[in-house]
């Protein structure tokens, strides 16, 4: 009789502590943070200090400015070093057939560059981000329509895919003929691509009042796993999948062991009225594995996911993202 022996492949810092799981929870934090910002160094409305300082005094531990084509260096902004705040230093790719990567994490601008398709835009992008140990992020892939998973399949080295954003113009839930963005990144995982996903601001306003029809911030994040807030580990936390997107939803932990998938959803303080949760574990191919109203909410694994992740939806809409566990069947 062959034994199938599941072999979980991302999260490998999660696991890694799992197989110590009494000494995890005072070596690691959560840190939240949004990697997708402007400023009127390109169509934002305020300064680059502004908007640092708007994350800061609204629960945010980290930050990337990304203008457009213009790198915001976090040394002259980020002077505190003991207010446990992170800026990191970024950008956002800006090329033509509107194919925008941000650049999280690097040192100097990066210039747009050439291609003929989408695809060869986005690998040149990624390899200019990669060169400077910086974590690629693709943008919005339905704004303007421009591309799809199609053209995302060939790349090699992205690490990041924006599925949520608080920008009003984005098309994240596609048409129905065009997929939306989240069913877009199960077509790259369902073909092997290493892409975890993220929710964003894409924030531009900061001065006029707050609408849904203007990009404002405090709508779409990320909440990484680190044992300190430093450049080095968030960026690994984003490149290895150590983090959970969000539009609401918190998480108080995500536990990975060899057969289970664990979220323990934050209920929250709402007096009188607690919102409810949904989780929607999810497989190959966007396959729907389970939905669970428990909290916490597992999945234990059966084998044959291809992988297993998990989205939150609570009773008001808001969301959560858990990134894939990638799993492998092998014979001995
Ligand atoms: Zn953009
Ligand atoms: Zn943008």
């Amino acid at each position: 009789m062959t034994r199938l022996l599941v072999a979980l492949v991302v999260g490998l810092a999660a696991l890694t502590r799992m197989g110590s799981a009494q000494n995890a929870p005072s070596s690691t934090q959560w840190y939240r943070g949004n990697l997708h910002a402007h400023t009127i160094n390109s169509d934002g409305d305020s300064s680059p200090y502004d908007v640092m300082a708007w994350y800061k005094r609204h629960g945010y531990q980290f930050l990337a400015i990304t203008d457009h084509n213009t790198f915001t260096d976090p040394a002259p902004l980020d002077t505190n070093p003991n207010d446990a705040f992170l800026l990191l230093g970024g950008e956002e790719v800006t090329n033509s057939r509107t194919v925008h990567l941000n650049a999280i994490g690097i040192s100097r601008v990066i210039p747009a560059q050439n291609g003929s398709t989408a695809t060869e835009l986005l690998q040149a992008s990624i390899d200019a981000i990669r060169d400077q140990g910086g974590i690629p992020l693709i943008n919005h892939p339905n704004f303007g329509w421009a591309f799809t998973a199609t053209e995302m399949l060939p790349l090699k080295r992205a690490a990041l895919l924006e599925i949520a954003s608080g920008h009003p113009l984005v098309n994240h839930q596609g048409d129905g003929n065009v997929p939306s963005t989240e069913r877009m990144w199960d077509q790259l995982l369902s073909a092997g691509l290493r892409v975890f996903a993220v929710a964003v601001d894409d924030m531009h306003n900061l001065r006029e009042e707050f609408t849904n029809e203007r990009p404002n911030p405090g709508r779409g994040w990320v909440v990484a796993r680190a044992a300190s807030l430093t450049r080095d580990r968030i960026l690994a936390a984003l490149n290895s999948g150590d983090f959970y997107a969000s539009t609401g939803v918190m998480l108080k932990d995500i536990q990975v062991t060899a057969d289970s998938l664990t979220l323990h959803i934050d209920p929250g303080t709402s007096p009188g009225s607690p919102p409810h949760f949904r989780v929607f574990f999810v497989g190959q191919d966007g396959r729907a594995l389970t939905v669970s109203n428990d909290n916490p909410a597992r999945y234990k694994f059966v084998g044959g996911e291809g992988y297993v992740r998990a989205r939150v939806e609570d009773s008001n809409g808001r969301r959560a993202w858990t990134q894939p566990v990638f799993m492998k069947a092998t014979s001995p």
